[in-house]
């Protein structure tokens, strides 16, 4: 005889696509009796090779969510448009940086991505905007609320025939010069997906960076340097000149690369920052350079240049790097995590820099700040802590060993069922 309470209690399914024991490529499944969502589907680039999420057909889609532009969350989700339109929920900002972010993947790799630029347009097109507030999609109702990690970020609280999952996306729990911090009002929790980027440790505290920064950077110009700060174009470089002009920085501040359009279209969703006067400010100051010329005239002067890319693989961060280099008067100040094997880490790790096969020790000054836009290990539990009901937890987004542990203290101090998925795990609720 066939049980049908225990068929009905196991309607919703939760599917990890991607980001299991790994950073990049996220993507998670939530199917119901009627209703599919996927929620973020990224890129993951290693060694300049891209790989994707686990794929699923985009027929009996009801929509698709990108909780924030990082193309590890967005960069795999034009694939679904080759032949359907299903419906995709954004931020306005988040759509914006989406499409100068993939079309700057698709100039790098075109040879390895399974879509083209008419599928990103496509999508763009689908595009439904969100706010703050809760949407239906299919049967489900989804509460979107802020994740403080870069501009336009949310996390997403899918409700579906009875059952809460939460995804956190990416999620920073502090208030950064940039933008306000994550704080969401949740109902008592079926599922939380969590992310485990910094699940082994803690940052130092924000303001101790921003001083470090502004004080390193002082240092430099006074003795008459050249201060480059390679940024991530989204997030990291406007938090840089909102940090600059908080503490009062009166040098000549430049900016370069993609960090200048991203500067641009953060700017126009001040709803998206904690003060958009101070980012409007900085950047009524800065000088905003040009191609070749404006860049070899900066190159003699002393002043900040704030340029992506973040680890120095590339843009025009490795023009000025590859200038400087052997001047001690100059530095370059690394602002964010470096990933091992990038110029940037080696750089920090080893003080070397060059092409592959013929790396020099540099002159200038190397400072590295760890500048975070995620939460630190504290504040992560503290957020698993803060949960209501007796949520099923998924460590995802992490190297294995910060899933691993992270799932393992949760069991410990809170009880709660933890996991740390590997793709392809199906999780009924
Ligand atoms: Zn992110």
């Amino acid at each position: 005889m066939t049980d049908i309470t225990e068929v009905k209690l196991n309607l919703v399914s939760v599917t990890v696509f991607g980001a299991g024991r790994e950073v990049g490529r996220s993507g998670f499944e939530v199917k119901g009796e009627r209703t599919k969502i996927i929620m973020d589907y990224g890129v993951l680039v290693k060694d300049e090779r891209p790989a994707f999420p686990l794929s699923t057909s985009p027929k009996d889609l009801d929509g698709i969510i990108i909780t924030h532009a990082h193309l590890d969350h967005s960069g795999t989700a034009p694939l679904f448009y080759i032949s359907e339109t299903p419906p995709v929920y954004m931020t306005e900002i988040t759509k914006q940086l989406t499409d100068i972010l993939i079309r700057d993947l698709l100039h790098l790799s075109a040879y390895y991505i399974p879509f083209e630029a008419l599928e990103l347009k496509t999508m763009l097109e689908s595009c439904r905007s969100i706010r703050s507030g809760t949407y239906r999609i299919g049967d489900a109702d989804v509460l979107f609320q802020n994740s403080g990690h870069i501009p336009g970020s949310v996390n997403a609280l899918v409700t579906l025939e009875g059952k809460n999952i939460w995804y956190s996306g990416d999620i920073n729990m502090i208030d950064t010069a940039l933008l306000k911090r994550a704080n969401p009002d949740l109902p008592e929790l079926d599922m939380a997906i969590i992310e485990s980027t910094y699940a082994l440790v803690d940052h130092l505290p924000r303001e101790e960076c921003e001083r470090k920064l502004v004080e390193t950077a002082t240092e430099v110009v006074e003795g008459g340097g050249l201060a480059l700060i390679p940024a991530f174009s989204v997030g990291r470089s406007q938090e840089i000149l909102c940090i600059l002009q908080k503490y009062g920085f009166k040098y000549d501040i430049a900016v370069d690369g993609m960090s200048r359009t991203a500067t641009k279209m953060i700017a126009g969703c001040a709803g998206e920052l904690r003060d958009p006067e101070l980012l409007h400010d900085a950047m009524a100051r800065v000088k905003w350079v040009q191609g070749e010329r404006d860049r070899k005239k900066l190159i003699d002067k002393k002043g900040v240049v704030i340029s992506s890319s973040g680890m120095l693989t590339g843009g025009a961060s490795t023009f000025y790097m590859e200038k400087i280099r052997n001047r001690p008067k100059d530095a370059v100040i690394l602002v964010s995590y470096q990933i091992p094997g990038t110029p940037g880490r080696i750089l920090m790790d080893e003080g070397k820099y060059g092409p592959p096969g013929d790396l020099k020790k540099v002159k200038c000054r190397v400072e590295w700040i760890d500048f975070s836009s995620h939460c630190g290990k504290t504040g992560l539990m503290e957020l698993v802590k803060s949960l209501k009901g007796n949520p099923k937890i998924l460590c995802v987004h992490g190297e294995a060993e910060s899933c691993i542990d992270f799932a393992e203290r949760i069991k410990e101090e809170t009880g709660h069922d933890a996991y740390a998925p590997s793709i392809g795990d199906v999780f009924k609720l």
